[in-house]
């Protein structure tokens, strides 16, 4: 059979390898932390970082395909691997998804609705931005931030240069704060030949930053449901997608705007692995490697719960708890907020 490279080791890598090994592919984790979820359920695994030229030549002469579980790969290394295997989903995906300027105006030339953004590169910048986007605001890095890092909220401009002081002289995004009734995502998937097929989209929960809760079915008219699901195709039309792709939606009275883009299996599709026939890891595996896309409808309707710190406690209860799912990373618990695990509470009609 053949390999599948997974460059990242954590959770999603994991859940990666054991979609990619029911398939019956072998998988390939590069990872330069050590002892990497992932590491323990893949075929093989690279401890090395992403400057380490020969060690990511022998990666990508032992795999037939690459892929992700994050979009901040550096692009020498990506430049490296590109001629060893194929990666998907692509360059152009990774380009776009990695800096969040580039992300919202890539979103703004397709005609989708984004909060309204300006480049922020020093005080003067940041000003002038808030003259035009006014308060609240959000102020973000470009690149590299997850989970809520990398962002300080400004509520009245006298928050502005503490903002911008915990910006450290990274780039950043200044972002108008969207009134939204409530958050979604649709996870889809496009495969090489161009067909599309995305999961019912889920009704997101974030608290300090944090996905807590993904529940199915979301709160949306068919309508939305529609516009949703459109909107996700468009984008992973535009960009010649080939995987799965996350995209996290505000639904508000003005129709649904985009957040920000994953170009890889997202946080709130974990619920597909008990609610449908074929995951959303299956899916992405099945996608980059030129199986047909699997049937992704949902049979039940699921709670999932992301499990953080003290919820570990509740594991043995949840253990014991009828129609609930508990699926485990098999990490240490090395700083507050880290993912742990998630639940999946499958409720019956
Ligand atoms: P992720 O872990 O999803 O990659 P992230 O660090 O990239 O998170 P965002 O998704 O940009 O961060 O923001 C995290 C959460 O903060 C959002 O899901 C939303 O709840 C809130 N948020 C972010 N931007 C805005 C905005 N412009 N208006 C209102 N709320 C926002
Ligand atoms: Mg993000
Ligand atoms: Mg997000």
């Amino acid at each position: 059979g053949s390999t599948i490279g997974i460059i990242g080791g954590g959770q999603l890598g994991r859940m990666l390898s054991v979609a990619a090994s029911r398939l019956g592919f072998r998988s390939h984790i590069y990872e330069p932390g050590a002892n990497p979820p992932a590491g323990h359920v893949a075929d093989q695994v690279t401890t090395a970082t992403y400057e380490d030229e020969s060690a990511l030549r022998a990666f990508g002469k032992s795999v037939d395909v690459i892929t992700y579980e994050f979009e901040n790969i550096p692009t020498a290394a990506l430049d490296l691997l590109q001629d060893l295997a194929p990666i998907h989903p692509g360059r152009e995906a990774l380009r776009i998804s990695q800096d969040r300027l580039t992300e919202k105006s890539f979103l703004q030339e397709l005609g989708l609705q984004t909060a309204p953004f300006a480049d922020i590169t020093d005080a003067a910048s940041l000003y002038a931005a808030l003259q035009r986007i006014g308060t609240p605001s959000i102020l973000k890095t470009r690149r590299f931030g997850y989970d809520g890092k990398g962002q300080a909220r400004i509520m009245s401009p006298d928050d502005a240069a503490q903002a911008l002081a915990d910006m450290q002289g990274a780039p950043a995004i200044l972002e108008g704060f969207v009134d939204f009734s409530h958050e979604v995502s649709v996870i889809a998937a496009r495969s090489p030949d161009g067909a599309v097929a995305a999961f019912d989209p889920g009704e997101n929960v974030h608290s300090e930053g944090i996905l807590r809760t993904t529940t199915v079915p979301a709160r949306l008219t068919a309508g939305q449901r529609t516009d949703a699901v459109l909107l996700a195709a468009k984008i992973a039309n535009a960009l010649n997608y080939v995987g799965v792709l996350g995209v996290e939606l505000f639904v508000t009275d003005a129709g649904l705007i985009v957040n920000e883009i994953a170009p890889r299996v997202h946080n709130s599709g974990h619920w597909t692995q008990n609610g449908c026939a074929v995951d959303q890891f299956e899916q992405h595996i099945r996608a980059i490697t030129g199986w047909p896309l699997g049937d992704g409808r949902r049979y039940a309707d699921i709670v999932m719960e992301n499990l953080i710190g003290d919820d570990m406690d509740r594991v043995p209860d949840l253990a014991r708890t009828p129609d609930c799912a508990v699926h485990l990373y098999g990490k240490a618990e090395t700083e507050p907020g880290r993912k742990m695990g998630h639940v999946n509470h499958i409720k019956r009609s």
